[in-house]
């Protein structure tokens, strides 16, 4: 096992970094394994040899590597920041009392509902993450997916596109979606429309981002809320530690526990091939590699996560001193 201690601040940090991402590109571009998500047609068109990392630090430096200019659309790695969003207007309470904070052990787009009382287990799968845009919706009504959108504009700082396609795509193929919106307002866990607050939904996932957009969402969280750039407190902390606790226990849906072992990072993945993974206080990581693992997370994402958690020191529950000393 590799035991060297971690990056050390007086090496040119963003060297080191752009080193390890390079080292990791090169080991993994020849392994196209995994499976397009066939059950949306749009996303069963990507390029599966698309393959882009990126690390932005806390004080708003980049570096990335690989085929950086794609866009790629959120899909449920829209989940932490419709939270963030949610416990932001709708305060901890409301949220609270919607939404779990439970892992469930089941994949991200379960149906098992009935036997869950009054509210999803979490807003990490699809049924939580249905029920917090449920939330939105009622705070913001018809200009939630502007506000949703601006709040993505302001932070990246420039226009985020909502891919037309991709959400077509969906509301015609969505079914089983549809049928966990519908099976929730029967047992009174979505009292909208159900086929708004699917449509909502649905918008967030298709909003597009770079992979550089990504791991700057997630320095954002890695920083407590202070934005990369700006220095502004944009979020509290309060808020972010929420956010970071259900992406560490959920995020990863049912793979969750093999991910604490291996990387040990609070996580979340999209079906689109996107993957960020937050390390508190240093950085937040992005991957863009869209064949998928049978959990649905990019499988070269993982890989890449798996290998740079080792590489940069990374896992949590390291208990690595401010002098890199283990
Ligand atoms: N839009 C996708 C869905 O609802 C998001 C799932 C995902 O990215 N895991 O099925």
């Amino acid at each position: 096992m590799n035991m060297t201690p971690p990056v050390s601040r007086n090496v040119s940090q963003s060297g080191l970094l752009k080193h390890h991402l390079q080292s990791v590109h090169d080991a993994l571009k020849d392994d196209l394994q995994g499976t397009l998500p066939a059950y949306i047609p749009e996303l069963a068109q990507a390029d599966v040899h698309t393959f882009a990392l990126s690390i932005t630090l806390p004080d708003g430096e980049t570096v990335q590597v690989g085929n950086t200019a794609k866009t790629f659309t959120l899909q449920s790695l829209s989940k932490p920041f419709s939270y963030l969003l949610a416990l932001q207007t709708c305060g901890f309470d409301a949220v609270l009392q919607a939404v779990g904070t439970e892992p469930s052990g089941d994949p991200f787009n379960s149906i098992r509902l009935e036997d869950r009382k009054s509210r999803p287990d979490n807003p990490m799968v699809n049924a939580g993450a249905l029920v917090v845009a449920q939330m939105l919706l009622e705070k913001h009504g018809s200009s939630a997916p502007s506000e949703v959108q601006g709040w993505f504009e302001r932070v990246l700082g420039h226009p985020v596109h909502l891919n037309p396609q991709v959400l077509q795509s969906e509301l015609q193929t969505g079914h089983r979606n549809r049928a966990i919106v519908h099976l929730m307002r029967n047992l009174g866990m979505v009292q909208q429309d159900p086929e708004e607050v699917l449509t909502f939904y649905l918008q967030l996932c298709a909003l597009q981002v770079q992979v550089k957009d990504l791991s700057l969402l997630g320095a954002l969280l890695a920083g407590s809320g202070r934005h990369p750039i700006s220095g502004q407190q944009v979020v509290s902390q309060e808020v972010v530690r929420q956010v970071l606790s259900v992406m560490f226990s959920c995020g990863m849906y049912n793979s969750a526990g093999d991910w604490a072992c291996k990387v040990g990072l609070p996580a979340k993945s999209g079906v689109s091939g996107g993957l960020l993974a937050v390390a508190p206080g240093k950085l937040g990581l992005a991957v863009h590699s869209p064949s998928l693992n049978t959990h649905g997370h990019s499988h070269r994402g993982v890989l890449a996560c798996q290998m740079l958690a080792q590489r940069l020191h990374l896992h949590l529950l390291d208990a690595w001193n401010m002098e890199g000393q283990a």
